[in-house]
């Protein structure tokens, strides 16, 4: 049996693993031009992958990266499933690919910042802006994800303005300690209310809680306010029913962070669900 697992995260890898030792023939596909999804966004030491206490996000990416190879997994980079049509998958480039099931592991995305101007905010990773060396840049947002980048790039001697609408950051403490040494200009209780393109790159109009306006001008703005299901449409006509319920043994089967509820999501869940899903195509109950 042909199964096209498309996203080559956490769960799309261990439903393409589980899928070969189960004797079906899958073939995994990545729109990046490389394989680990969020694993590349974790800089601290992972702490909670039961038998790997300290182990590091790049470690497990190149773990996953030789069992895939071990193993005889196909792996296609580079491309992005946008569609399907009867058993045939429909990436963006034109092609078409045929398969007897499909396993769905998109992962999330950034949410979005709606306000005025929103398509100046850069879509780079952090390691991106790091290897290109932008200063200064604007974080918006005050979690994890937000305090970690702004630590990150404020260790590599990058200018960074840190912007929360609220009073407190929600980041785990590890974080705030680590940027309280940090020179982060940091708003709290303010909002970014309007972007605008400006020659050095992006302007930010910010209201702070006392109605006060100031104008922040950054080479790159990058927004972490959370994430949600990173879903492409055209995959989604495929289900027969709700997204969260696709049900073991369809055609179409979505798994991993894109499906499971925020205080789950994790590498041992999104491992777990790959399991699942392969097993559901071989399990006769
Ligand atoms: C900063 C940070 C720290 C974290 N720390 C921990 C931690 O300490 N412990 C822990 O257990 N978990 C941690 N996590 C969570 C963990 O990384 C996720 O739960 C896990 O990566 C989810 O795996 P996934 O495969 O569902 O999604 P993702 O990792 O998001 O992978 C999805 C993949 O699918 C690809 N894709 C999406 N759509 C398409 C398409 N249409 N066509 C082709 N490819 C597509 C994407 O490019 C991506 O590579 C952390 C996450 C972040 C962001």
């Amino acid at each position: 049996m042909r199964i096209a697992v498309i996203g080559g995260g956490p769960a799309g890898i261990s439903a393409a693993i589980w899928a070969k030792r189960l004797g079906l023939s899958p073939v995994l596909f990545e729109r990046d031009k490389h394989i680990g999804g969020q694993l590349h966004q974790i800089s601290l030491p992972i702490v909670d992958l039961p038998g790997e206490p300290g182990i590091t996000a790049q470690t497990v990416v190149q773990n996953l990266q030789s069992h895939l190879h071990q193993v005889k997994v196909p792996v296609e980079l580079n491309v992005r499933v946008v569609g399907m049509e009867d058993r045939r998958m429909l990436t963006a480039d034109g092609g078409v690919i045929a398969a007897d099931k499909m396993i769905y592991a998109p992962g999330l995305k950034d949410r979005v910042l709606a306000v005025p101007g929103s398509e100046c905010i850069s879509h780079l990773s952090t390691g991106e802006i790091l290897r290109q060396r932008l200063s200064p840049i604007l974080i918006v947002g005050g979690g994890d994800r937000a305090l970690e980048a702004a630590c990150r790039l404020a260790e590599a001697k990058i200018g960074v303005s840190l912007v929360h609408w609220r009073a407190t950051f929600s980041a785990r403490p590890e974080f705030q300690d680590r940027l309280k040494a940090l020179p982060v200009q940091v708003m709290l209780g303010a909002q970014v209310v309007a972007l605008k393109a400006v020659a050095e790159g992006c302007q930010a109009e910010i209201v702070t809680d006392s109605g006060q306006r100031n104008y922040v001008t950054a080479n790159r703005v990058m927004v972490r306010i959370g994430m949600e299901p990173d879903l492409e449409p055209g995959l989604l006509v495929g289900l027969h029913g709700d997204i969260a319920n696709s049900q073991p043994g369809e055609d179409l089967m979505v798994i991993g962070d894109a499906v499971t509820p925020a205080p789950y999501r994790s590498l041992v869940e999104a491992y777990a669900s790959g399991m699942r899903a392969a097993k559901s195509l071989v399990i006769k109950e």
